[in-house]
This record gives structure tokens, C-alpha cells and sequence, in this order.
């Protein structure tokens, strides 16, 4: 069952009380088509090349939410792109869930940029998120090379423990994520770097949550999402544990005073703010 949400023009995109759903046994590429949007008053336009994954992730919902993965029609993005940039737009920001997926015949993602940079007009090219397994050396090396393609990659980690990385089902761990960043670092000059890290998965003991802060201050990402484990699959206990996990993990990026979701985060049954017991057993 596919849930899509259906929109004829960039007007409809704004909020509607009631949106428009369709349900639908399989999905079709036609089906996450969102032509010719971008951002208002804005030099960059999202398009979407790839929807659906395969991972299964233990947190994750998407794939039954979004379905297998696919890609969309080659010639179909290239012909958004020219239709962007004819309208103003001066950079593209490449979108799905998971992007380095994408693939239509022969052209993977690297092709596709490839054929994105001939778009006259058109100035930058941003991936973005990307999951770590499908960044290949080939990527790397068009994004050293390129004038087009920006050198930024948004990397989700989720957890610097490898027992959390398997219990969430992830595929890989923390010696090869480790290994692509220190890589693409030494390829791609001025590289910038993003990732997400994750709290509270259930199991992180004290010693796993102290290997995802290594990491955190081991690896230079100038910017990271923090975030505790979403409430979706299971309703989970959002513990002072939990909650001081999180605070610990922002304040490394020097970004609490700043972090509205994590002031405004209720605790679950009246439990109050630290001190937090300081314990190794798992949340
Ligand atoms: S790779 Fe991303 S989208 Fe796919 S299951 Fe994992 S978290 Fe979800």
C-alpha cells in the first residue's frame, strides 16, 4: 500500500486542511512527481530523483511507508532541471530517500550529475542526505572535480557503537564509516560535512553512548542533527537518561542554547531534569 500525496501545481503545495491522498496497491514513478517547484524567493529548487528503500532499518518506517526503492525517469529530471533554471533558479538540490539509489538503466547518480552539469544555466548541484554505503569512489571523484557539484555530504551515522549500528540494522560499521569520512576528506578539497546521530536506540548502554560521543568529537562534522529515538514504531520511554544522552551529544557541537526541540522535549511521567543516575545499564 502506497501513500502519495497528489499536487497539480506549486500553489497546491501550500498547507491544505484536508490534503489529497491516494492509496494505491503498487507505486509508479509518476507517483512522487512534483514538477517545477522550487523555493520562493530562493536561487535553489529541490528535485526529487528517487523514492522507496530496501534497508530496513529497525527505527525506520520509510520503506513501508514509501515502498521499494525507484528511480525516476532520467530525461524527466533533466527536463525539470532546464525548466527550473529557465525560471530563475541557479541551483538544484538533489532529493529521495535514498538518493545514491538512484539508477535508470545505465545511469547511476554520478551519471545523472554528469548530465545535470550540461544544463545550461545551471550553477550548483547539491546532494542531499546521503547513506553512507552507496557513496562510491566514483562520486567522490566527480565531486572533487566538479565546478557544479557542491562539496558538502550529509552522512547519517545514527550511532558511533557498533552494537547499536547492528541492532539497528545498519550496513556498516563504525571502522568503515570512519574509514569513507577520512577518504572523501582526502579527496574532496574544502569538503563539508553532515551527519545525524541518534540517542536512546533501546539497548545503548552508558559505554555505547560514550563510543557515539568519540565519535561526535573524533570526526569533523561541522554540523550534526541530534536527535532521540523517534516514538513511531513503539512508544518508547523518553527518560531523563535519554534526555541528558541528548543534551551531552548537542553540547558538543556547542549548539544547546540554540536547540529549541530539545528545550521544548516533555519528559515522559512528570520525570524531572537531571541529575541524571549514572548508570551502564541499557535505557
Ligand atoms: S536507509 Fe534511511 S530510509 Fe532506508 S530504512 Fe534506513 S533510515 Fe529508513
Amino acid at each position: 500500500m502506497g501513500l502519495t500525496v497528489i499536487s497539480s501545481s506549486p500553489q497546491a503545495l501550500k498547507k491544505q486542511p484536508n490534503p489529497e491522498v491516494l492509496h494505491t496497491r503498487t507505486i509508479d514513478r509518476e507517483d512522487f512527481t512534483l514538477p517545477e517547484y522550487g523555493e520562493p524567493d530562493s536561487t535553489r529548487a529541490l528535485i526529487k530523483i528517487q523514492d522507496g528503500c530496501d534497508v530496513m532499518c529497525s527505527f525506520c518506517l520509510i520503506p513501508f511507508a514509501r515502498g521499494h526503492e525507484r528511480s525516476r525517469l532520467r530525461d524527466d529530471v533533466i527536463r525539470e532541471a532546464e525548466i527550473l533554471v529557465a525560471g530563475g533558479y541557479r541551483e538544484i538540490v538533489l532529493t529521495g530517500v535514498n538518493v545514491g539509489q538512484y539508477r535508470q538503466d545505465e545511469t547511476d547518480l554520478v551519471g545523472l550529475i554528469a548530465q545535470l552539469e550540461a544544463v545550461e544555466g545551471l550553477e550548483r548541484i547539491r546532494i542531499s542526505s546521503i547513506e553512507p554505503t552507496t557513496i562510491t569512489n566514483a562520486l567522490l571523484d566527480r565531486m572533487a572535480a566538479s565546478s557544479k557539484l557542491c562539496p558538502y555530504l550529509h552522512i547519517p551515522l545514527q550511532s558511533g557503537d557498533d552494537t547499536v549500528l547492528s541492532a539497528m540494522n545498519r550496513p556498516y560499521d563504525v571502522e568503515e564509516f570512519t574509514r569513507l569520512i577520512r577518504k572523501a576528506i582526502a579527496a574532496i578539497p574544502r569538503l563539508g560535512l553532515g551527519t545525524d546521530l541518534m540517542v536512546g536506540f533501546p539497548g545503548e548502554t552508558e559505554e555505547a553512548f560514550e563510543h557515539t560521543l568519540g565519535i561526535a568529537r573524533e570526526l569533523p562534522f561541522p554540523t550534526f542533527m541530534s536527535l532521540p529515538i523517534p516514538n513511531v514504531l513503539v512508544p518508547l520511554p523518553r527518560s531523563c537518561r535519554t534526555r541528558c544522552r541528548l543534551r551531552s551529544l548537542v553540547n558538543v557541537q556547542d549548539y544547546s542554547r540554540s536547540c529549541p526541540a530539545l528545550n521544548a522535549w516533555p519528559l515522559q511521567n512528570g520525570i524531572s531534569d537531571p541529575p541524571c543516575p549514572s548508570s551502564s545499564s541499557p535505557e
